[in-house]
């Protein structure tokens, strides 16, 4: 029994390979997997917004709230911080304490207050006030340097305020992006967030950065759960390598 148990197995597997093979060389480039999962992608989700803000202090704001988060516990935080505070100045200014209270559903609060009330002040001091106007004239390498000098600004978070307020052609490499590489079959196991930002973006074609990015943070939430990924009804089921169906 254990016999036919295991040819079962080794057959199923062989099968399973012959059939990722095959899918491998229908789409057998790096860039023509990715074409294709964008297609796909963006036409199961439709490129949400995602809660993003056009406002680039908004977003720095938004995108810190966002750090180790799943759904949408951020999203709530911010409403709060906004409802309380009338003003990014308010906010600035506001004692730490009270930061931390709006902001406690979307975790390391103390973090995240210390984080959001030193970058508004960083600005503050850098910019004269808290509008990011004079940020736009710069390149995407200067204004990606000075963001990430901000307190609690990686690169990561510094490329989402550029795709999002300041319409720049960069991806963000975040836990959903590196999982929809690792299921193309790009990587082959996550690397850390610090090195893998300039490797994939260069990867990515200019005009497919911004639905790629954000249909990969939708299919990941809802399709292609962390521990949980329903392939049954996955878009990119037959481009990915870690199917479980
Ligand atoms: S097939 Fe499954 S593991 Fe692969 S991308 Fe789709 S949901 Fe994720």
């Amino acid at each position: 029994m254990k016999n036919k148990t295991v040819q079962f197995a080794i057959r199923l597997n062989r099968s399973r390979r012959v059939r990722r093979t095959a899918n491998a060389r229908i789409f057998c480039t790096r860039i023509e997997r990715l074409r294709e999962a964008e297609r796909l992608l963006s036409a199961r989700y439709g490129t949400p917004r995602l809660g993003n803000k056009r406002d680039p202090i908004s977003e720095i704001v938004f995108i810190i709230l966002s750090a180790r988060t799943r759904g949408s516990e951020h999203e709530a935080a911010y409403r709060r911080l906004r409802a309380r505070f009338r003003t990014w100045a308010e906010v600035r200014d506001a004692p730490l304490l009270e930061i931390r209270q709006m902001i406690q559903t979307a975790g390391l609060s103390r973090i995240k207050a210390l984080q959001i009330r030193g970058a508004l002040r960083q600005l503050t001091k850098d910019l004269g006030g808290l509008s990011a106007a004079s940020l736009r004239q710069l390149d995407d390498s200067s204004l990606e340097a000075y963001l990430t000098s901000l307190p609690g600004v990686g690169m990561k978070t510094a490329r989402c305020v550029l795709l999002y307020s300041f319409d720049r052609e960069v991806f963000p490499v975040d836990c959903n992006s590196m999982r929809l590489f690792e299921n193309l079959g790009i990587i082959s196991s996550p690397l850390r967030f610090e090195y893998a930002q300039d490797p994939l973006q260069c990867l990515v074609p200019s005009e497919l950065r911004y639905s790629l990015h954000v249909n990969a943070v939708a299919h990941g939430r809802q399709t292609c759960i962390p521990g949980a990924p329903n392939c049954r009804v996955c878009p990119i089921v037959h481009l990915c390598v870690n199917r479980t169906s």
